[in-house]
């Protein structure tokens, strides 16, 4: 295979076939399949986010070839954003909090992004609100606002849920994913339910985050886990949500390393625990499908698959 730019390396990643003899919580006859999209160039799920972010800008007219690209991120988008803008010769600044891996930080400067931080503390609504701060001071800026704009489910509707049922058909019993953004999930959950309205949607998050009704807390896995409701689930009819505690996450994380050779972050072992789950409580001949978003090599510094206390 030839190619021309990386963007076109984007995609089209490979479904990971688990059945019972990987993991016995799998009843025998049914299938949890895991969409690899820590294979994309940038190392991550957002590598799709970022160049449909700036199709639609450009196409839209919000962007020019002059205009500065400004996103609160807690690395991924930044870099998917930073990969895009450099096809297009576009400048970035990226808002993120302080704890994010330091990986993903070093990443988006390699891409040619500019960081400012902002204190833990304020989690990603302090990153939001100084992402807006900052734009004010750039004459020509955009900022995409992924937790709102509608460009991000719209990205997965178009991109990653054709691929899944390509290769999977419609018959899928049961979709199980993470929800940061939130902007994954609802755009493949409402590709999927448009195909089979009765197919089970499973939103995961970790412990510490709201959406069963906890309160807000810290939590380690990363890149999942809200503050607030997303306003993309708000007319999804979800199922359940699968709420996963760092020490499961992080534990399915090393066995996935261990076991199966797949060098996935933690959000992803998160998206298994649920999708086993999931799995152990549906009848024999289901089709579970979840997604691994990211790559485990960006979060060595966080010990990620060494850690002793998970
Ligand atoms: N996992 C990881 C590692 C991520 O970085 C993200 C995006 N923050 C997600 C899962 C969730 O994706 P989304 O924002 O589309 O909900």
């Amino acid at each position: 295979m030839i190619i021309d730019s990386i963007q076109t390396a984007i995609g089209n990643t490979p479904l990971f076939r688990f059945t019972h003899h990987d993991f016995f919580d799998i009843p025998e006859g049914s299938v949890v399949y895991a969409k690899l999209e820590y294979l994309n160039p940038g190392g991550s799920i957002k590598d799709r986010l970022g160049v449909y972010l700036i199709k639609e800008g450009l196409a839209s007219g919000r962007l020019t070839k002059e205009t500065t690209i400004i996103e609160p991120t807690a690395g991924n988008t930044g870099i998917g954003i930073a990969i895009a803008a450099l096809a297009e010769n576009l400048q970035t600044l990226f808002v993120v909090p302080e704890k994010f891996s330091l990986e993903k930080q070093a990443l988006m400067r390699a891409l040619g992004a500019e960081l400012v931080h902002t204190p833990t503390e304020e989690g990603i609504t302090g990153a939001i609100a100084k992402a807006k701060a900052i734009q004010k001071e750039h004459v020509d800026s955009y900022l995409p606002l992924q937790f709102s704009n509608p460009a991000n489910p719209e990205a997965y509707y178009h991109s990653l849920a054709p691929e899944i049922v390509a290769d999977l058909g419609e018959e899928i019993t049961s979709f199980v994913a993470g929800i940061g953004s939130g902007g994954t999930f609802s755009g493949v959950a409402r590709y999927l339910l448009e195909r089979n309205a009765a197919i089970r949607l499973v939103g995961v998050e970790p412990e510490g985050s709201i959406l069963n009704g906890g309160a807000s807390h810290s939590h380690e896995i990363e890149g999942i886990g809200v503050e607030f409701m997303p306003t993309f689930l708000e007319t999804l009819p979800i199922t359940r949500y699968a709420t996963i505690s760092d020490s499961d996450g992080f534990a399915m994380t090393r066995r996935l390393a261990k076991e199966h050779g797949l060098l996935v972050g933690s959000s992803s072992g998160a998206a298994m625990t649920a999708a086993l789950a999931e799995a152990a409580q549906l009848p024999a001949g289901s089709q579970i499908v979840t997604i691994f978003p990211d790559a485990g090599d960006r979060y060595l510094s966080k010990n990620i698959y060494s850690r002793e206390e998970y």
